[in-house]
């Protein structure tokens, strides 16, 4: 029955239109707007640190850095949402980034990203998922095929048990304990993007296999795989896909730290 999914998304895309390319050129159906999608997102941010406790200033001035240097190199419309992120308390290495530009780091994942190439690396990934509208594209596909249009333009029901499921396919539904893995060609994508990202704000790329490899060995002692590894399946895959995209990374670093972006953000 597999095959009946990118049938029926054909069809609704070529029946009403709510069709748009992702960066690197798939297409997608997309049904919500942004404006509602960005207004779940600050709702799920803030409940996200009512619930959560937060890092010292020292930590989240880090990752700020971070953050500002790769939201300085977007495209104006994409630089002018409310791009904010926040480190959590809590030793689980993970990350988000929610539809609107809200992310959170976790202070577990500091402990893998050893140097702040490596957490530009964590960071342009999470606003690969937002530029390239994973989370739109996903809840608009599994209403599309299986959740009914209905979930979709009820937005007064949230707290509803579809308005939860809605929240969790949206990648926000953390605090509902309902935390959907995105698919292995959002990943893909997500890396890619954040790839270019990272190099294009003077980030060392190589750094984002390290990454991976710190990953692999954290969980070398036969523990539970760190959940940000194990929502983003086949890391031999991810880091081949990050080696065959090197070059045109390189070059934009290259390129990057010529022109003066050569980010220093302090590790506490
Ligand atoms: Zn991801």
């Amino acid at each position: 029955m597999r095959w009946l999914r990118p049938l029926a998304i054909t069809a609704l895309c070529a029946s009403i239109a709510a069709c748009s390319t992702s960066p690197t050129g798939r297409s997608q159906l997309l049904l919500l707007s942004d404006a509602e999608l960005n207004a779940m997102g600050r709702q799920a941010f803030s409940q996200y640190q009512q619930e959560l406790p937060t890092a010292g200033q020292a930590s989240h001035r880090y990752v700020q850095c971070i953050a500002d240097a790769i939201v300085a190199e977007l495209p104006a419309e994409q630089r002018q949402l409310d791009w904010q992120i926040r480190v959590f308390e809590s030793e689980q290495p993970n990350a988000f980034a929610l539809p609107g530009g809200y992310m959170g780091v976790n202070t577990g994942m500091l402990d893998i990203a050893t140097n702040q190439d490596q957490l530009a690396s964590v960071v342009g990934h999470e606003i690969g998922h937002v530029l390239a509208n994973h989370a739109n594209e996903r809840a608009s596909t599994e209403s599309a095929t299986s959740l009914g249009l209905s979930v979709i333009s009820s937005t007064s029901g949230m707290q509803s048990a579809g308005g939860q499921q809605l929240m969790g396919v949206l990648g926000m539904g953390a605090q509902y304990g309902i935390v959907l893995p995105f698919s292995r060609a959002h990943e893909s994508e997500a890396d890619v993007i954040g790839l270019d990202l990272m190099a294009q704000a003077g980030f060392d790329p190589r750094e984002s296999v390290t990454l991976w490899e710190n990953m692999q060995a954290a969980t070398g002692g036969g523990g539970a795989p760190p959940a940000w590894m194990s929502t983003h399946p086949g890391q031999g895959q991810r880091i081949e896909g990050l080696q065959g995209n090197m070059d045109q990374a390189l070059a934009r670093y290259e390129q990057a730290r010529s022109s003066g972006r050569m980010p220093n953000c302090p590790r506490p």
